[in-house]
């Protein structure tokens, strides 16, 4: 039988290709012909390409491995990609004559752009610090430090600070509408508003001092101003060089601007020799934040339910007084003072002095005597707790959610007329926020600093070398922490404030599927993680986010806020861009918001009164009969899942009623008496 050949030339019928496929079926012997053939022509084509291309792929594979291989001499660059950028400038391409050609495109470009607009060709001149005046510690006794941007509260404590360190420090006025306006006149177009008020309230301030007598020779040589700095990556980057510029602009060229920045922690400098950083102005700075924050909770928590209304606000001014005086009058401790002198003179003066006054700041008869103080004037306070009042968490940007003037709205004010519990975020938030930044980013670069062409004995000691520094500074932080979360929870527990700081790493774990916490600007993953929070814990009725205009941060935030709305449908949150205008839209929208969370906060507390069995008017007699629970200073517990002070009294005083049996007694026979007569 004859098959078809399946290329030319070929015939399955010959005796060889039988005697060589012995019986594979015909189909079969003709797929395998063919794929011999398809190899065959394969194997061709490879040969063809490698005599034909072998010396590129040659000096391809040759200059690969040169760039490859080649090491910086000062880095340890361990890629080829790496080191391609880290090539000595003589055995780089010359790319000299592409480089000038794009300059002269790029000029050509500029000259045309200009001659265009009609605008005048000028060299550019690029912006240089020029070099300040330094604050000398001989002037300390006649120039006073200006600091501003705070609460009225934190200030008078922060200047009680400077006192006792021998400096002469002053708070700014409060920043309001016309600081903001006259911000914006001397300041760069496009700056966020926190920057347009603070500096801004500096400016009026000194124009004050000007209209007063004073000569602006005289302002510029006898005041300097200090304020908080950082690297970014947002515009508070840039406040430092705003701050001189709207100076020059106004006419004070030459006024110093003190500057520590704030990522730099305990190790953070002026530069001046004038007003240096110490332990001691530091751990006064802790004692004054951890006080300021928890009155201002207090008067937060007290004012909605005072009986005498104005009384809340009375008292705190005296107990901030009383906080202020303590603080102004401490010292710093010297040998030997603090410590027995044997001590001193075993251990030496240098290592225990520190020690001894951290102590004494956290403990001494001073930071005592101010908690003392604090609850005197706090404790004749009265207050009705079953009052129900919705509670509103604020968040957002720092300034904006905690200036108490016009920089938003007077939020906190209006939204008490609103019969609103306002639930402000202290200071140590975002001290606490720092110091996490700080835990997480230690082990981030882990690694990072390895000698990579070490050998593997040298490699293995740098990072064990490694490993010890950055626990010892993850020990540092965690100490820190530990500390001002125990400071601020002393004084928050002897005034009965009922909140304490938020876990950080809590919010960070809860944030992290919307927003990394290590992408830094502004609140960073903050505002999210606080939604979320207050949302899922049921501890607020209604989170409100005030946020600058203009502020980066803020709109990135809004922007993944979106994403968390869509997952937690029961989240009421209302974000509220506080720019200098638009104080009306914005009170209006809050005041829409409040509907829903008043009904939440009505609803919650039928709940918790539901729950006890007892009408509301048994409940209000027992807490007549003991009147300490009238007190501002009586610590309520708070309950997991309850938001409302009203709801959560009503649970606490349903407790009390049940394990007093004093009270139980006394009860039965009242009404046995009745009965009987
Ligand atoms: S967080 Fe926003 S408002 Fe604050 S400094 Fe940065 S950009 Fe400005």
């Amino acid at each position: 039988m004859r098959t078809t050949p399946v290329y030319p030339g070929s015939d399955l019928d010959s005796r060889r290709d039988r005697r060589i496929y012995g019986s594979l079926s015909e189909s079969c012997i003709s797929r395998l012909k063919n794929a011999v053939l398809e190899a065959g022509v394969a194997f061709a084509w490879a040969a063809y390409a490698h005599l034909r291309y072998e010396p590129f792929l040659h000096s391809y594979s040759s200059f690969t491995q040169d760039f490859g291989s080649r090491r910086c001499e000062n880095e340890e660059h361990s890629t080829p990609g790496e080191a391609l950028f880290m090539i000595p400038d003589s055995e780089r391409p010359d790319t000299s004559t592409r480089e000038a050609d794009i300059e002269r495109l790029r000029e050509a470009a500029r000259h045309r752009l200009h001659a265009r607009a009609g605008v005048p060709v000028e060299p550019i001149a690029h912006y240089r610090r020029e070099a300040e005046r330094p604050f000398l510690a001989s002037e300390r006794d006649r120039v006073t430090i200006l600091f501003g941007g705070l609460t009225v509260k934190h200030e008078r404590l922060i200047q009680a600070v400077f006192d006792s360190c021998g400096y002469r420090a002053l708070a700014l006025p409060q920043a309001d509408l016309a600081s903001c306006q006259i911000g914006k006149q001397y300041c760069n177009n496009g700056v966020c508003n926190p920057a347009y008020f603070t500096i801004g309230a500096l400016l009026r301030y000194l124009q004050q001092l000007e209209a007063s007598g004073l000569s602006r020779e005289t302002i510029v040589d006898r005041y300097v101003f200090f304020t908080a700095g950082s690297c970014g990556p947002c515009r508070f980057g840039m406040y430092e060089a705003e701050y001189r510029l709207a100076l020059r602009n106004a006419g004070f060229d030459g006024f110093r601007v003190l500057l520590f920045q704030q990522e730099h922690g305990v190790k953070a400098d002026t530069g001046a020799p004038g007003l240096k950083l110490s332990l001691h102005l530091g751990l006064g700075a802790v004692n004054a934040f951890t006080f300021a924050d928890a009155l201002q909770a207090f008067g937060y928590e007290t004012r909605p339910y005072e009986l005498s209304p104005g009384l809340t606000d009375r008292r705190l001014a005296r107990a901030i007084e009383a906080v202020a005086q303590a603080l102004a009058g401490r010292r710093e401790l010297v040998p030997p003072d603090g410590a027995p002198r044997w001590m001193y003179r075993l251990i030496g003066d240098k290592r225990l002095k520190p020690y001894a006054n951290a102590y004494d700041h956290l403990y001494g008869p001073a930071t005592k005597g101010a908690l003392g103080a604090c609850r005197a004037a706090l404790d004749d306070i009265d207050v009705d707790r079953f009052r129900v009042k919705p509670v509103i968490k604020i968040t957002g940007e720092f300034w904006a959610q905690s200036t108490e003037g016009d920089g938003n709205f007077r939020m906190f004010e209006f939204l008490e007329r609103e019969g609103a519990h306002v639930l402000v975020e202290p200071i140590g938030g975002w001290v606490m926020y720092l110091l996490q930044y700080q835990r997480v980013r230690i082990f981030a670069r882990r690694g990072l600093t390895l000698p990579k062409d070490a050998s593997r004995l040298a490699r293995l000691a740098a990072r064990l070398r490694e490993e010890r520094g950055l626990w010892l500074r993850r020990l540092a932080v965690e100490v820190g922490e530990y500390l001002y979360r125990r400071q601020y929870d002393g004084v928050r527990d002897a005034i009965g404030v009922a909140h304490p700081l938020l876990d950080q790493r809590e919010l960070a774990r809860i944030a992290d599927p919307f927003y990394r916490e290590l992408a830094r600007g502004g609140e960073g993953h903050l505002e999210v993680g606080k939604s979320i929070y207050y949302t899922t814990r049921n501890a607020a009725h209604m989170v409100l986010s005030l946020k600058p205009f203009g502020c980066m941060p803020s709109t990135q935030s809004d922007g993944v806020q979106s994403a968390v709305l869509a997952r937690f449908k029961d989240l009421t949150f209302l974000p509220i861009e506080t720019g200098s205008e638009g104080e009306l839209t914005a009170h209006s929208r809050v005041q829409m918001a409040l509907v829903e969370a008043r009904l939440r906060a009505q609803a919650e507390f039928q709940r918790a009164l539901a729950s006890t069995g007892r009408p509301l008017d048994e409940l209000r007699r027992y807490v007549d009969e003991h009147p300490e629970l009238h007190r501002a200073t009586y610590h309520v517990p708070h309950r997991r899942g309850v938001a409302g002070v009203a709801a959560n009294f009503v649970l606490h005083v349903h407790d009390r009623m049940r394990r007093d049996r004093r009270w139980r007694r006394a009860r039965v026979d009242t009404m046995a008496v009745g009965q009987g007569a």
